[in-house]
C-alpha cells in the first residue's frame, strides 16, 4: 500500500522546554533558551507516527519530552511557546481522529471532516534516488502534519489499541507493521507478558 508522503521542515529546542505562565496567567510550555535545531518530519508509513507519540504524552514529563524531541505544535510568527491547554485540545482531537475507524462510515466521514477542516498542505514534487518524480505534501506546522497521519490511518483502516502489558496506545492494521488485533505495543511487551504468565503458572503449580 502506497501513500502520498508528507514532510515538515521544523525546529526543536536545543535546551529543552519548561512549564511557565503566559502574561495573562495561563500555563504555557516554552523553550528554556532561544536556541533551536532544525528537524525534518516525514511520514511514509504508520509504524511510529508522531501523532501516537502525542497521544501517549499524558504526563507533564512526557509532554516535555515530546516537545523537546519533536518541537512545538505551532510556531506561527516564530513563537517559542504553546499554551498547555491548546496542546491538550489538539491531543484530544488527534485521539478522537484515531478512533474514527471504529465508527460506521456515515458518522466517521462527517466527524473526521469536521476535525480536519482547518488542515492546510502544499503539494510539491521531489526527485527520487531513481531519478523519478514523486508527489509530496508539505505541512506548515506539526499539528497539520499529525492530522495528516490521522487521516492516513482512517483512510487505510488502522485501529487504535492499548497494550495489554504497559497500557501504551498504538495502531494496528495496514501500514502499522502490526497485525490487526495485536495485543502488545512491542515485542518487548509481548515477551514480558509471556514471562509474567509463566511465573504465575509456576506459582500456581507450587501452590498445588
Ligand atoms: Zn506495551
Amino acid at each position: 500500500m502506497q501513500i502520498t508522503p508528507i514532510q515538515l521542515t521544523w525546529a526543536r529546542p536545543v535546551d529543552g522546554v519548561k512549564f511557565a505562565e503566559s502574561a495573562t496567567g495561563n500555563p504555557i510550555l516554552e523553550y528554556v533558551t532561544e536556541r533551536e535545531h532544525p528537524v525534518q518530519h516525514r511520514l511514509s508509513n504508520l509504524e511510529d507516527p508522531t501523532a501516537m507519540r502525542l497521544v501517549n504524552a499524558t504526563t507533564n514529563d512526557a509532554l516535555l519530552a515530546f516537545v523537546g524531541r519533536f518541537g512545538l505544535l505551532d510556531r506561527s510568527g516564530g513563537q517559542r511557546h504553546n499554551f498547555v491547554g491548546t496542546i491538550g485540545y489538539h491531543r484530544d482531537q488527534i485521539t478522537e481522529l484515531l478512533t474514527m475507524t471504529a465508527l460506521p462510515p456515515d458518522e466517521r466521514i462527517g466527524r473526521s471532516n469536521a476535525l480536519l477542516q482547518y488542515t492546510v498542505f502544499k503539494p510539491t514534487f521531489e526527485m527520487t534516488t531513481q531519478g523519478q518524480q514523486r508527489l509530496v505534501l508539505l505541512a506548515e506546522n506539526l499539528v497539520d502534519f499529525m492530522f495528516y497521519e490521522c487521516a492516513v490511518a482512517i483512510d487505510v483502516g488502522a485501529v487504535l489499541s492499548a497494550c495489554e502489558h504497559c497500557n501504551l496506545k498504538f495502531l494496528t492494521g495496514p501500514l502499522t507493521g502490526r497485525r490487526s488485533h495485536a495485543k502488545y505495543c512491542s515485542d518487548r511487551c509481548r515477551v514480558a507478558a509471556m514471562r509474567t504468565r509463566r511465573s504465575k503458572n509456576v506459582a500456581a503449580e507450587e501452590v498445588r
